[in-house]
């Protein structure tokens, strides 16, 4: 599923690829993806115009329409954006096509076909109407510790939680719980001020190893997790083995020595 590093990336493809050019054509392959506005809804907000601007809010990506208006895209749980050169073949499972002038395409991407692209009024009444936390990456400490500490429930399950902060998933959520020392079971209501600043830490330095790496968990580091986030794997610190829990329905990966449990006081 496509975190905030992925759509990082695509935000980063969407404003090389596709900011300033004239929409001439907007194809929809799937009604899905437009949710509750219909296919002409999006055609009138987008044919004719340009993207003028990108923002990035957790998982969610907004393009500023030329004139006014926003478009949303959220990626689901398998969504992408490819850029078409010329006669570039399409790739699978297009959803979405937006054809610009000078015969080049971007297509919105998604074997699933959970994501969604649609007009919004602007990021900031979608983020409150949707309940969302702060940006993982943009957040500061006081309000990080805020929104974490007292939570009740599994670690792992709170830094996923959209409306504490928004954009960690269930891979990197792994990893920044692997850096952090923390068991993903630890509840967040038994976490002290410096389980919370190594949390802290580690959710940056996490997101931002991962977007300058591409966004691909087997680029990472050597030291890091998820290049061997499988059952039995070697840990990276040369301690012990990766073993995997069910939490709330997700998979996840930890270390057991470098991850103890808490006894319960
Ligand atoms: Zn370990």
């Amino acid at each position: 599923m496509p975190e905030l590093p992925d759509v990082e990336v695509l935000k980063g493809r969407l404003e090389r690829t596709s900011l300033g050019r004239r929409i001439s054509r907007v194809e929809v392959r799937d009604g899905r993806v437009v949710g509750e506005v219909s296919a002409r809804g999006l055609r009138e907000a987008l044919e004719g115009r340009s993207l003028r601007r990108v923002h990035r809010h957790g998982k969610n990506l907004f393009a500023g329409v030329e004139g006014g208006g926003w478009v949303l895209m959220h990626f689901g749980m398998a969504g992408g954006l490819s850029h078409l050169p010329g006669t570039e073949e399409e790739p699978p499972h297009v959803r979405l096509l937006l054809g610009f002038d000078g015969g080049d395409r971007l297509a919105f991407t998604d074997r699933r076909a959970l994501g969604r692209v649609h007009p919004i009024r602007d990021p900031e009444s979608f983020v409150r109407e949707k309940g969302l936390g702060p940006d993982a990456l943009r957040v500061d400490y006081p309000s990080f510790r805020e929104r974490l500490g007292g939570r009740r429930g599994a670690v792992k399950s709170v830094l996923m939680n959209q409306g504490v902060v928004a954009g960690l998933g269930n891979i990197y959520s792994d990893e920044v719980l692997f850096r952090a020392r923390l068991h993903p079971r630890t509840g967040a209501d038994r976490l002290g001020e410096e389980d919370i600043r190594r949390l802290f830490e580690a959710t940056g330095g996490v997101l931002q190893t991962a977007i300058d790496r591409g966004a691909d968990p087997e680029a990472l580091p050597g030291s890091f997790l998820l290049p061997r986030r499988r059952e039995g794997a070697r840990c990276p610190r040369g301690n012990g083995e990766i073993r995997r829990l069910r939490i709330a329905g997700r998979t996840a990966y930890y270390c057991p020595a470098c991850q103890p449990g808490r006894r319960e006081s």
